[in-house]
């Protein structure tokens, strides 16, 4: 016996089953695998409690294939999931720790997917059936002696299938079960009216629970960031400069936010997606294999769509919206830390969200320490530094490749080579700020400067507001310019990644204006349109002549509407 799988073997698992989680490089049981693993196989109910990421699957799945009888080719082990996702991936656990059982199979039954390959696939033989509650009762009310079979049941994140509204389902399907079974009912969380169905339906049941601040919170580093609502999106590009991430997940609250903010962070050169309800099925699922395999670095999500997502690459989970309560956020961040991994938790608190916060540190048993806004300076270090990193590994060959058109080209330009790579670094950069005075141009606000105290409180009231509304107004007709106003335009717009607090930022600090001299700031697709006082309006426009926001060229100029 190795080193590695002595954890596992000590607990008493059937050899093939132990040599397929060798094979997926499991070293140890996680505390939920040491304590549940020997109840189950020793035959009792249980009630495991413990949190997401915590390793339920493998804790159930292990001691219940290493008593499934192969040769019986029949319904034997039952496993019901709140949602499609879940149930595929459990279905996809059991398939990868049953690959060295010859003659076992899984079957997974889901809503939203043609009826009949599924029952084809349960009358082959299949002797695991991973289901979600809806779906198994259709199935239930063509065939009721479907599940005469089975011998063990499974309820996994059975708090996740009642808020889902699958009680009245899973009565029925209790009530089609053998009485003689053995029940292992999996929750994060027991409401009483979990409690309940474990007194009904649970014989002597033992509980296996696993403090949730000893878990998964425990290797995430969670910190608070104070921001205003309309600064979000801000906050969050100047966050993504400085964090070191991997993979990533944005938590929203609405739909639209998903799509918001993913364009924003794709109009600033990242791999980025939303993930909602109105998104396909099948195409959610292409979203989360391309954040596993790298072609996307960043997921935009709602709650309901993120659930159950599983991606070990996943090392940041922002929450750039308030979660609705402390458990949904215990969720989130659960997409982080998998397996063990260290994570890192971000939470963007609006002044009138701090009570929610201190719910949430209650409840997690941890203190969310506050952490700043990276300043310019850091921002910049960030950007050199990667930089430097990215041109290391070059530097050899490419003097071997480059090196006479190099010479070439400073002759021709009759240049220094230093003036010739500042050139090539320009234009290799997108004009990226690489100076603290064009970084500080690019992200000129940080919390709580210019903006004043009434526009403040607004967009706190409605937090789905601020800048975005400005994207939003594009089609509107012009409005009536108050006197003494002129309307401009700037060559950049929503699709240059910015926003109007950006433009309104760089016309204050190059400007030298006061705030209320600047009107409306209407921030189209390619271009924008801002409110100027008419009066020393030439004036202005030479002051902002070279300015540059987002790294790119403002040229603002007075715009006439015909
Ligand atoms: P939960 O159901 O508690 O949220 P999962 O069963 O989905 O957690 O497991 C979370 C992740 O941890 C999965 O990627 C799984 O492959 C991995 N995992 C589970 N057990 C172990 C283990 N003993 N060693 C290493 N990784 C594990
Ligand atoms: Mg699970």
């Amino acid at each position: 016996m190795t080193q590695e799988t002595g954890g596992f073997a000590a607990l008493g698992i059937h050899p093939a089953v132990l040599a397929a989680i060798t094979a997926v490089g499991y070293e140890e049981p996680s505390p939920i695998q040491a304590q549940a693993i020997p109840v189950i196989l020793a035959g009792h109910d249980m009630i495991g409690q413990a949190q997401t990421g915590t390793g339920k699957t493998a804790a159930f799945a292990l001691p219940m294939l290493s008593r499934i009888d192969p040769a019986r080719r029949e319904p034997q082990l039952l496993i019901l999931a709140p949602t499609r996702e879940l149930a595929l991936q459990v279905a996809t656990a059991f398939e990868t720790y049953a690959s060295q059982l010859p003659g076992v199979g899984v079957v997974a039954v889901y809503g939203g997917a043609p009826m009949g390959p599924q029952l084809k696939a349960l009358r082959q033989g299949a002797q695991i059936v991973v289901a979600t509650p809806g779906r198994l009762c259709d199935h239930l009310r063509r065939d009721e002696q479907l599940l005469s079979t089975v011998k063990h049941l499974v309820l996994d994140e059975a708090d996740e299938m009642l808020k889902l509204g699958f009680m009245d389902d899973l009565e029925v399907i209790f009530a089609a079960l053998p009485e003689s079974r053995q029940t292992v009912l999996f929750s994060a969380t027991l409401p009483h009216s979990i409690r309940e169905i474990a007194e009904k339906h649970l014989r002597e049941p033992q509980h296996v629970k696993i403090a949730a601040k000893t878990q998964t919170v425990a290797r995430i580093d969670q910190a608070h960031l104070m921001v205003h609502a309309d600064q979000k999106t801000a906050a969050v590009l100047r966050l993504l400069e400085v964090e070191e991430f991997d993979a990533l997940i944005a938590f929203v609250r609405t739909k639209q936010a998903t799509l918001d903010l993913a364009s924003a962070l794709e109009a600033k050169g990242y791999k980025a997606a939303a993930l909602n309800g109105d998104i396909a099925q099948n195409q959610r699922e292409r979203v989360i294999e391309s954040l596993k395999d790298g072609r996307l670095d960043i997921v935009v999500a709602t709650d309901v769509a993120a659930r159950g997502i599983d991606v070990p690459r996943i090392t940041h989970v922002f929450n750039v919206d308030m979660p609705y309560d402390p458990e949904s956020y215990v969720h989130r961040i659960g997409r982080t830390g998998r397996a063990g991994r260290d994570g890192r938790a971000l939470l963007l608190v609006t002044p009138r969200e701090r009570r929610m916060l201190q719910v949430i540190e209650r409840v997690t048993g941890q203190k969310v320490a506050e952490v700043h806004l990276p300043n310019a300076q850091q921002v910049l270090d960030a950007r050199i530094r990667k930089l430097t990193a990215s041109l290391q590994p070059l530097l050899a060959e490419a003097e071997a490749s480059h090196g006479e058109l190099l010479d070439r080209l400073t002759a021709e330009l009759d240049c220094s080579p230093r003036a010739l790579a500042s050139a090539l670094l320009r234009k290799a950069t997108n004009g990226q700020g690489l100076t603290l005075a064009e970084v500080e141009r690019e992200q000129p606000l940080v919390p709580g400067v210019a903006v004043p105290r009434e526009r403040r409180e607004r967009s706190e009231r409605a937090p789905e507001r601020g800048e975005r509304s400005s994207v939003h107004r594009e089609r509107r007709a012009p409005m009536p310019l108050p006197e003494g106003r002129v309307r401009c335009r700037a060559a950049l717009g929503a699709r240059d990644g910015i926003a109007a607090k950006n433009l309104l930022g760089a016309i204050l600090n190059e400007g030298g204006l006061a705030r209320d001299s600047i009107g409306r700031i209407q921030v189209r697709d390619s271009f924008s349109l801002i409110e100027l006082p008419e009066d020393g309006l030439e004036r202005l426009l030479g002051k902002l002549r070279d300015t540059r926001v987002a790294g790119k060229q403002l040229k603002l100029r007075r715009y006439r509407e015909d």
